[in-house]
């Protein structure tokens, strides 16, 4: 791997290396194409040097050695702050920009206070508009009783909402205009100790998610997308979500969608070839989505929601160290784990590395096209938990099951893709 930290002029691509393309809106993969990498904080590291040793490894094999990535690795998050003086160097954002994909691991973001989230800020800067987060179940020990039955999709809108960071502290100069505009402008009152964020929503942003959502369901042969909001109460944000999807869903769908209410007859049953949408309200989404998943497939929500229902939908099986997700936009895309930085596993070997190694297989289907090397990787998981090879997060449901080390679960895991490669 080579890279340069803070100057973009320091950067250079991995000889051998090859750029993927971008034209009318269709990625062109080279069979060497270069990745960018960022190892990020707390396990970061440790998780993610394992997801690329297991990458690797199923490329070599899936494509018996015509096939292979080059990393590039760059920094964000803590390191970036504390070498570059930002947590997201315009040298990183410009190195993903040229080589489209980048595997990226957790990125610490300080509660209450001191710098501002790089992971939204990539988001919004490299316009990352799409959280896809696919939620199964690969066998693993979990307190769920029906894990077998959760196969989930969550798109999550990434760009807006109470993450658009447009939010200041009650003290500051900004909160008090904007208390006293809301008040002499329209009589609302708010205490003087009050902080104050935004929650814009779009027409647009809504609708190019939606959009990716339903062309995917179909494309994939999923049966069920299912708006999440709560427009009952914040109706001219979520309300106009929900009803700004539906536009999509029957403007431009039409043929090949089928609402609730007209299944209503015929007890729910979906006519083939046909995708039915619905919608739920956040509070009963959520309550749903652990008494009954086997009702959802695809779950589109506003940023926040999409937050609380994917760690939930994770939680499901086993938790956010199984999962990964990846931010897409147009030509670009960043794949990641579910989870945050766990800075008590850090450098202790404990942590669980498949929720990077499954965002590695992420990139390798969703963005490249490697459909046989995400595969392997995916049963290779599935055989690894059959033999009982799990980290502690997992070991602790089993009653039978000695935990591995983060390096040594890799090390199985490669072996067991090259045993079914
Ligand atoms: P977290 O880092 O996901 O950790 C929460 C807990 O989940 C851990 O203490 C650990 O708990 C368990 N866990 C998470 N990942 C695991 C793994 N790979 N293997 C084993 N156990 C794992 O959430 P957080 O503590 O709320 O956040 C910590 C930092 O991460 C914050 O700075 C936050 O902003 C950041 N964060 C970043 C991202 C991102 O980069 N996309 C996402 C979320 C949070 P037990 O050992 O008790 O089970």
């Amino acid at each position: 791997m080579t890279g340069g930290p803070c100057d973009v002029r320091e950067l250079h691509l991995p000889p051998g290396s090859e750029l993927l393309g971008y034209s009318n809106g269709v990625l062109s993969v080279p069979s060497n194409p270069v990745i960018a990498i960022i190892k990020g904080d707390g396990i970061g590291p440790e998780v993610v040097e394992s997801a690329v040793r297991v990458v690797d490894e199923a490329v070599k094999v899936a494509y018996r050695g015509s096939r292979r990535v080059y990393w590039l690795e760059l920094i964000a998050g803590r390191q970036a702050y504390e070498v570059c003086g930002t947590p997201l160097p315009e040298a990183t954002v410009e190195a993903i920009r040229l080589v489209r994909v980048a595997l990226k691991g957790p990125l610490e973001t300080p509660v209450g206070g001191g710098y501002r989230s790089a992971n939204v800020a990539l988001r919004q800067v490299l316009n990352l508009y799409a959280n896809i987060r696919p939620v199964r179940w690969y066998g693993q020990p979990t307190p769920y009783k029906y894990p077998e039955r959760v196969d989930l999709v969550v798109f999550r809108e990434n760009t807006e909402d109470l993450y658009a960071g447009i939010e200041w502290p009650f003290d500051s100069i900004e909160a008090e205009d904007f208390r006293r505009f809301l008040w002499e402008r329209y009589g609302v009152r708010l205490a003087a100790d009050t902080g104050v964020g935004v929650k814009p929503i779009s027409r647009t942003a809504t609708q190019r998610l939606v959009r990716l959502a339903l062309s995917w369901a179909i494309r994939r042969g999923r049966r069920r997308v299912t708006i999440a909001h709560k427009g009952t109460v914040m109706k001219y944000t979520e309300g106009a979500f929900a009803r700004w999807a539906y536009e999509v869903a029957l403007g431009e769908f039409r043929d090949k969608i089928v609402l609730e209410e007209e299944v209503e007859s015929t007890g729910g049953v979906i006519p083939e070839g046909r995708v039915l949408v619905n919608d739920r309200l956040a509070d009963n989404m959520l309550q749903q989505l652990i008494l009954r998943p086997w009702d959802y497939d695809v779950i589109v929500c506003p940023n926040v929601l999409g937050d609380l229902v994917s760690e939930v939908a994770a939680a499901l099986v086993g938790g956010v160290g199984m999962v990964a997700g990846i931010n897409m936009g147009d030509g670009v895309a960043v794949a990641e784990p579910a989870h945050g930085t766990a800075p008590k596993h850090a450098g202790r070997n404990t942590a669980n590395p498949t929720a990077s190694i499954l965002a590695g297989a992420l990139l390798l289907r969703e963005v490249l096209g490697w459909r046989e090397a995400a595969d392997l990787i995916e049963k290779s998981v599935v055989e690894a938990i059959r033999r009982g090879f799990v980290t502690h997060d997992l070991a602790r449901y089993a009653s039978d099951v000695r935990p591995l080390g983060t390096r040594e679960y890799t090390m199985k895991l490669v072996e067991i893709v090259r045993m079914m490669g």
